[in-house]
C-alpha cells in the first residue's frame, strides 16, 4: 500500500536536532509563555452555564476560540510546544473529555489517540466536531526521501494529510465547521457564534487575496520541505514541493550527513524550509553547501493561543514565502 504520510516526521526532525546540537532548545523555543495560561477556568460567575468546549491542538483551539469568543468555555488539550503527531494522551486528557460538552478535533487522521480517550471518558453527552469534516485530503505530493539509517516505525495511514489548516481557503472552512457544530451543540447563542465566525472568515478572506496576489508574480515556487506539512498551502497558491527530507532519526555518522546532503542536491529546488526556532547542524550545512537560504516556515503545531496568532503567523509565512521564491 502506497505510504501516504509519515506522521513520524516531526517527531524524528525534533530528535534529529536534539542529538546534533545536544540541546532542548530546538525543539522547546516555539513554546511562548502564555501557553499554559490558556486551560485556566474562567471567573465561575461567567462560566456556570457556559458551553464547555476542549480543542485538541493548536489551530483548532485558534479556530474555535475565534468562533466562541466569549461565549464558551474553551480549552486546548495539547498544549503547545508538545509534539502532536506522536501525542499519547494522558489521565489529565481523559479526566478532561469527562467534563466538557464539545470536543473539536481537526480530523484526518491527526490526533490518533482521541478515539481511545474519548472511550475511557465515558462521557455520553460528549459531542464531537470534526473540522475537516467535507474536506478532500491530499495524500503524498511529491518524493520522500529517508536519509540515515531506516528507522522502520514510518507508518502509513489511509487518511491522508491532515495539514489542512495551512491553506487559508481550507481553514475557513474549517470555522464554518466548527460554527456548525457549537450551533447545534449551543443553539442559545447561535447569533454570537456567527457573528464571530463572520469577522474571523472575513479575515481569513482577507489573507486569502494576500497570499494569491503577493506570490503571483514568481516564476520559480519549487521548494523541499523536512516536515510534510505544506500540500495543501502548495496547492492553493501553486507552490511545486519537490521533495520532503526525512531527516535521521538515530545519531548521525558523517555518512549519512553526505546522504542527506546528496538527497537534497538531486533536486534543485529554489527553497528550503524548515521550522521556527530549529538551529540545526545537519541543515545549516545543508543549506551553506547547496548556497541556499535556509528559512524557517510554521506549521503552526506550536505558537501563540490568540486567534490572531493564525492571521499573524500565516502573514509572516507569506513574507518567508515571498523572500524564498524572489
Ligand atoms: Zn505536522
Amino acid at each position: 500500500m502506497k505510504r501516504m504520510f509519515n506522521r513520524s516526521t516531526i517527531a524524528k526532525f525534533c530528535a534529529a536536532s536534539l542529538l546534533i546540537s545536544g540541546t532542548l532548545a530546538s525543539c522547546t523555543q516555539a513554546v511562548p509563555p502564555q501557553a499554559t495560561e490558556t486551560a485556566q477556568p474562567s471567573p465561575a460567575a461567567n462560566t456556570e452555564k457556559k458551553l464547555r468546549v476542549v480543542a485538541t491542538f493548536l489551530p483548532v483551539y485558534l479556530f474555535t476560540k475565534a468562533v466562541a469568543g466569549d461565549v464558551a468555555q474553551v480549552e486546548i488539550l495539547i498544549k503547545p510546544g508538545t509534539e502532536v503527531h506522536e501525542y499519547q494522551s494522558t489521565p489529565a486528557d481523559v479526566k478532561a473529555l469527562s467534563e466538557t460538552d464539545v470536543v473539536v478535533k481537526n480530523g484526518l487522521g491527526m490526533e490518533e489517540f482521541l478515539d481511545n480517550t474519548i472511550k475511557s471518558a465515558q462521557n455520553s453527552k460528549l459531542k464531537v466536531i470534526d473540522a475537516s469534516k467535507g474536506i478532500t485530503p491530499i495524500g503524498e505530493t511529491s518524493q520522500v526521501v529517508k536519509t540515515g539509517k531506516e528507522s522502520g516505525d514510518a507508518h502509513s495511514h489511509s487518511d491522508g494529510n491532515p495539514h489542512v489548516w495551512l491553506d487559508p481557503v481550507l481553514a475557513k472552512q474549517q470555522v464554518e465547521t466548527i460554527r456548525d457544530g457549537l450551533i447545534a451543540a449551543d443553539p442559545e447563542n447561535k447569533v454570537k457564534y456567527e457573528a464571530n465566525a463572520a469577522a474571523y472568515l472575513q479575515q481569513l478572506t482577507a489573507l486569502n487575496t494576500e497570499f494569491e496576489q503577493a506570490l503571483n508574480p514568481f516564476q520559480d515556487r519549487t521548494f523541499i520541505t523536512f516536515h510534510d506539512a505544506f500540500p495543501y498551502l502548495a496547492k492553493r497558491y501553486d507552490l511545486k514541493q519537490v521533495a520532503v527530507v526525512e531527516i535521521p532519526e538515530d545519531q548521525l555518522s558523517p555518512t549519512d550527513v553526505k546522504e542527506t546532503i546528496d538527497a537534497v542536491k538531486q533536486f534543485q529546488a529554489k527553497a528550503l524550509f524548515s521550522e521556527p526556532g530549529v538551529d540545526n547542524k545537519l541543515l545549516n550545512s545543508l543549506s551553506n553547501d547547496l548556497k541556499v537560504t535556509l528559512r524557517p516556515l510554521d506549521s503552526l503545531e506550536a505558537g501563540e493561543t490568540d486567534p490572531q496568532h493564525y492571521l499573524t503567523a500565516m502573514r509572516s509565512n507569506l513574507q518567508t514565502l515571498k523572500a524564498a521564491f524572489k
